[in-house]
């Protein structure tokens, strides 16, 4: 059996998602006719308490359809360097918006008000004005990091100051959820609009949302069409959106609860020097005295998968396929690592 813990997208569908998906009434959704698209997007906008809502084929469209609707050209958008809007996004801030970036660091993938507003550009015919800031929960780079609203609220009132608009990359964001007990309207009400994935933990084959004012979605639809992303009988996929949605979001605390056991499991390899916090599902190591190539060598000779995630590090992501079997058996196969 392999143990495959690249990442929380490998997982494949359940039976109750692919029953969903079967059955799920669909029309051609380029013309607005997919009930079951019309019905994930109308679900998704009101869990968050936001107007509309459209669903994409990938959290990458999301992001640059937002960064798309809140930038113009030569304008600059404020993130933390370990944005996936800027590492794994193949440069389309660039591309597809013609726009800079600022970037900053800070702790476990987090920024605070204090810096963004720092990194406000003057205005100058020098620099290129700032219009959007983009916050990333939970962090991936980060280690799985957890943005709380007592950090959000303060960027909020910074972003209203300078008219600045405030994007989410909530690609993981249930999964910060589930740990704070924190509500979805209260995160609805902070962002002018918010990207979710719904194949990473949530388990659906593909698709993402992009959540946010109904001018805004109108604006973004255009975007989506332009970029081919206009699908036709989509709402085979919505289906699976709609089912994650209601019954695949609360199990996520259960992945964390696997990952936290999972980081101990590593700190036992001499090799493995220390593990990021592990906060929801995503555990990182950072390596002594081996690669990330030699240990990942290490793992696929045991069957395992993970990626390399820097110079001395490896990540582990937990998810729906990886229960307490294949935790246990992961156990047993790093045991069999020790000297
Ligand atoms: C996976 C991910 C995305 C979107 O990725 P796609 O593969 O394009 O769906 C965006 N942001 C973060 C933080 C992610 O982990």
């Amino acid at each position: 059996m392999i143990i495959d813990l690249r990442s929380d997208t490998v997982t494949r569908p359940t039976l109750g998602m692919r029953e969903a998906m079967f059955s799920a009434p669909l029309g051609d959704d380029v013309f607005g006719e997919d009930p079951t698209v019309n019905e994930l997007e109308k679900k998704a906008a009101r869990l968050f308490g936001m107007e509309a809502a459209i669903f994409c084929p990938s959290g990458t469209m999301t992001n640059q359809i937002a960064i798309r609707l809140h930038t113009q050209i030569q304008t600059e958008v404020i993130c933390h360097n370990y944005s996936h809007i800027y590492l794994y996004e193949g440069g389309g801030i660039m591309s597809n918006s013609l726009a800079s970036v600022k970037l900053l660091e800070g702790e476990l993938g987090k920024i605070t008000a204090d810096q963004v507003k720092a990194a406000i550009n003057p205005d100058d015919v020098h620099t290129p004005p700032t219009t959007l800031v983009s916050l990333e929960n939970t962090m991936n780079k980060g280690g799985g990091s957890i943005y709380t609203l007592d950090e959000i609220r303060p960027i909020r009132k910074v972003c209203d100051e300078h008219g600045l608009k405030l994007h989410l990359d909530g690609a993981r964001l249930f999964n910060a959820l589930v740990e704070t007990g924190e509500s979805t309207t209260d995160w609805g009400a902070q962002f002018d609009t918010i990207s979710i994935c719904l194949s990473k933990g949530l388990g659906c084959p593909v698709g993402s949302l992009l959540l946010g004012t109904k001018a805004d979605i109108k604006r973004a639809r255009r975007v989506r069409k332009v970029w081919g992303g206009g699908m036709r009988q989509a709402g085979i996929l919505a289906a699976a959106g709609i089912y994650a949605l209601d019954y695949q979001v609360d199990r996520l605390i259960e992945d964390h609860a696997r990952a936290r056991v999972l980081g101990e499991m590593l700190l036992k390899l001499s090799f493995v020097h220390e593990v990021l916090p592990v906060a929801t599902n995503i555990v990182i190591a950072r390596l002594e005295g081996v690669s990330p190539e030699e240990f990942l060598k290490k793992l696929s000779d045991k069957n395992i998968k993970a990626v390399k995630f820097g110079t001395d590090l490896v990540r582990f992501v937990t998810h729906l396929d990886f229960g307490d079997n294949q935790l246990e058996q992961f156990g047993e196969r790093l045991e069999s690592l020790r000297p």
